[in-house]
């Protein structure tokens, strides 16, 4: 990684981080998820980053993948297990970071704990000689020794330039992930999840976030309204995640169009994913640069 590159990372890590803390402060009883997600998403751009992914706010059950769709009326409530995971960009160098928090109730301190300490544990052994397996088994471990499990079907992710998630994956358990070793500058997105449930999640309904997938499908769209709302889709995300409301405030009226995308398979809307058993989730997420002697959390 050259000199330029290391300080975008940093310069995202930032941004990123600082969102996420001011978001925390958002968190109360009664506040609405679109104005959570559109408060942090507006202290990103102002800071001068652009938005990696739509803020995610996942509630209990739900592990990932759901961002408030536009004027969405779901409010925080107290006892909610809120995990927040937002993402910045700068020149398209990505840092993606979450944090959980409990409203006003205590039940699940020790999950939280679990997930925090998995992170926490396994930024001290990673370094470009561990093989993914180790990294995986320090998060399983951890999270058992305090009683909960670790979802082996979400993984942390490396990141490129204006590519969330490239090809590495960073499981979450020690019987994935093999002898692979990282590369020295490589830059990961490292989340232990923690549950009481099944320990795997499953795809639910519609999260309301996409992203573009098949441009060349793009060209056989006979309807011209689809046709013009796609170019402006890639134009506009490019290869990054984008959320309906964001479609819905730059381009309005194409609310049927959006359908029709998504449909054809030209965009894809990832689905909620939620734990097998409904057992409540917690998550923490640093990325990290990759070196020979250790790892350096941008976030
Ligand atoms: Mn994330
Ligand atoms: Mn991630």
């Amino acid at each position: 990684m050259d000199d330029s590159a290391y300080e975008k990372y940093k310069r995202a890590g930032k941004i990123a981080a600082d969102a996420r803390n001011y978001g925390v402060t958002l968190l109360k009883p009664g506040a609405r998820l679109f104005d959570i997600a559109t408060m942090i998403e507006k202290k990103i751009t102002k800071n001068g980053a652009g938005l990696a992914f739509p803020v995610n706010i996942a509630l209990n059950t739900l592990a990932a993948h759901y961002s408030p769709w536009y004027e969405d009326p779901l409010s925080l409530k107290k006892g909610d297990v809120v995990k927040l995971d937002v993402g910045a960009h700068f020149d398209g160098y990505i840092a993606d970071t979450a944090v959980t928090v409990e409203l006003e109730t205590h039940l699940y301190d020790v999950m939280i704990h679990a997930s925090d300490e998995a992170l926490k544990k396994v930024i001290d052994v990673l370094t470009t000689h561990l093989p993914l397996s180790e990294a995986g088994k320090t998060i399983q471990n951890t999270i058992t020794s305090f009683g909960y499990k670790p979802i082996e079907n979400l993984m942390g992710h490396g990141v490129d330039r204006y590519e969330l998630h490239s090809g590495i994956s960073i499981p979450n358990v020690g019987n994935l992930g093999g002898k692979t070793t990282l590369h020295d500058g490589d830059v990961v997105a490292i989340e232990p999840f923690a549950t009481n449930g099944a320990g795997h999640v499953i795809a639910g309904q519609g999260s309301n976030i996409y992203i573009c997938k098949d441009s060349i499908k793009a060209k056989f769209i006979r309807d011209n309204k689809t046709k013009v709302l796609f170019e402006k889709i890639h134009t506009h995300f490019g290869t990054l995640p984008f959320a309906q409301r964001w479609c819905h405030e730059l381009f309005p009226n194409d609310d049927v169009a959006m359908k029709k995308l998504s449909v054809l398979g030209v965009i894809q809307h990832y689905p909620q994913l939620l734990e097998a058993k409904g057992g409540i989730v917690t998550q923490k997420e640093h990325t990290v640069i990759v070196r020979e002697d250790g790892c350096e959390v941008i976030t």
